[in-house]
């Protein structure tokens, strides 16, 4: 009896859900429908941007493209389908995409990951379609997806393999293979956490163009504070290149929000200027936001990462046939507070020393802290994890080491015969276990003596680099170079080296 009444209670509710799906066009019946807006006349334009330089440079190509297609189509050019813009929120990597749309005058489809992982399977990727139809339908144009994370999580990742995103993703990626870029349309995404995207997402023909979206230096910063600031009424006396000192870590947004407040504390005291004074307690309020999410160095700190980095950078410059260093940074970017970024050249067999100059490559960051701050510094983990893997790798792997010209890889003999792993842990007595342990500590301890020796023959120079580093937050490959007394060099593509 009562089964019964359930039954009848859900048959009238689901009656009640189609009624008034098809009355107000927004339930059930529609859930398939995307919520991409499109925003036919966008306003923003590049000159709205600041800050960003090398992310524009690269997307005026985009824009190009966009206005005048032909000029590609014509000599066969490849045109990027995906473009994926990766950095911490609130740097403008929407902004950035809208202006894109502005520059060329096209339409722009905004729509968050989130918005296509639904509670009912098969939602999202009925969404995914029906955005991808009318963007078709608008081309030229741009479709922007922001948190793609949210939806382009790897593939069966996670406690629970969530079937709903990956219908999505997988619709997503059909999506993309079926469009020919010449149709004009140009897919836009922003992540701040690439790791985690599917590499499928990633592979050529999909988002195979990578744009890095940089927290602001202290000259973007003070671009950035001049076009907000357009807005507002400011006092002669504000000297906006002071706030933009007074504001490491502050990303666009934060800065956007700066202004704002200040303009904001000025209504309320009845001045009718912005003046100095709310900008600076503007800065108080907002730093203490920004601290309790561990986003801001005080000088002190800058300076240890600084060195840290400059270690890093200076070793690998030092030591030949490495590859070589593109930028150094200290602005806190997602959980490193630093990153030296490095080209590499492209090369398929590495050898024994290139090997061991990577390790102490690798160990220059805690050199420095001893050399030039007297102690080590919590801030080499990942390095060492890093170091001891190539170190490992040498003995285990590659056969390199006293130890013997032979593989202690348990894990490749795992792969070739799974039953290997389970029957014998290890393959190699305690003597060799030991052997293999102290090999690996000595390749370390040798790394790190390396390195040492370099950044002592250099200390001088490291420590102009560092006063400059901490000034400017920022230094060329080519300025460390300089420096360092080395000729220019130049490189391909570009990936990061440690923190
Ligand atoms: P993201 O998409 O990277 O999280 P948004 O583009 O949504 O960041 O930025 C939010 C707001 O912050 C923008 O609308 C703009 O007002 C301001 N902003 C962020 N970055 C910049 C920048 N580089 N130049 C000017 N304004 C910016």
């Amino acid at each position: 009896m009562h089964t019964w009444l359930i039954l009848i209670g859900m048959v009238f509710f689901l009656w009640m859900l189609y009624r008034r799906g098809g009355a107000a066009q927004s339930g059930v019946l529609s859930f398939g429908k995307s919520r991409a807006r499109a925003v036919e006349d966008e306003t923003i334009t590049f000159d709205d941007v600041a800050g960003v330089d090398e992310a524009q440079e690269e997307l005026q190509e985009v824009v190009d493209f966009l206005k005048r297609p032909e000029r590609y189509t014509k000599l066969g050019a490849r045109i990027p389908k995906g473009v994926l813009l990766v950095g911490p929120p609130g740097t403008g990597k929407t902004l950035l995409a809208r202006a894109v749309a502005g520059e060329a005058a096209v339409p722009f489809f905004q729509m968050s990951g989130s918005d296509f992982v639904e509670m009912f399977v098969g939602v999202g990727a009925a969404r995914v379609r029906d955005t991808f139809k009318k963007a078709r339908e608008s081309a030229p144009c741009i479709v922007f997806i922001d948190e793609l994370d949210a939806l382009g999580k790897a593939r069966g990742s996670g406690a629970m393999a969530h079937e709903e995103r990956e219908q999505t993703l997988n619709q997503l990626l059909v999506e993309m293979d079926g469009f020919d870029p010449t149709t004009g349309i140009i897919l836009m995404a922003a992540t701040n956490r690439p790791e985690i995207l599917d590499s499928a997402l990633l592979r050529a023909g999909r988002f195979d163009r990578n744009v890095m979206v940089d927290r602001p230096t202290k000259d973007g910063r003070e671009a950035i504070l001049e076009i907000h600031a357009r807005n507002v009424t400011l006092d002669s006396q504000v000297q906006l290149g002071k706030i933009a000192i007074s504001t490491p870590g502050f990303a666009g947004a934060d800065l956007a929000s700066l202004v704002n407040e200040a303009a904001l504390l000025a209504a309320r005291r009845k001045k009718d200027k912005v003046t100095m004074a709310e900008l600076e307690e503007a800065i108080e309020r907002a730093a203490l936001g920004l601290e309790k999410k561990g986003r801001l160095l005080d000088p002190q700190e800058q300076r240890y990462v600084a060195y840290h980095e400059l270690g890093h950078a200076v070793v690998r410059e030092a030591l030949p046939g490495l590859d070589p260093v593109n930028k150094v940074t200290i602005l806190p970017r997602g959980m490193s507070l630093g990153v030296t970024w490095s080209l590499p050249e492209e090369r398929f067999i590495t050898t024994y020393s290139r090997l061991r100059d990577e390790i102490a490559t690798l160990l220059g960051g805690r050199a420095a802290e001893l050399a030039f701050i007297g102690e080590a510094c919590t801030g080499a983990q990942d390095d060492l994890a890093r170091a001891t893997q190539i170190a490992s790798d040498i003995v285990r792997k590659y056969g390199m080491s006293e130890v013997g010209l032979r593989t202690f890889d348990r894990d490749r003999a795992a792969m070739v015969n799974p039953e290997l792993a389970v029957a014998s842990p290890r393959d190699h007595g305690d003597q060799t276990a030991h052997s293999i342990d102290s090999e690996v500590q000595r390749l370390i301890a040798d790394g790190l003596k390396k390195a040492t020796e370099v950044l002592e023959k250099h200390r001088d120079a490291v420590e102009t680099l560092c006063d400059e580093l901490v000034d400017k937050q920022q230094l060329t490959g080519e300025r460390v170079r300089e420096e360092l007394g080395l000729p220019p060099r130049e490189a391909k593509t570009q990936t990061s080296d440690a923190d």
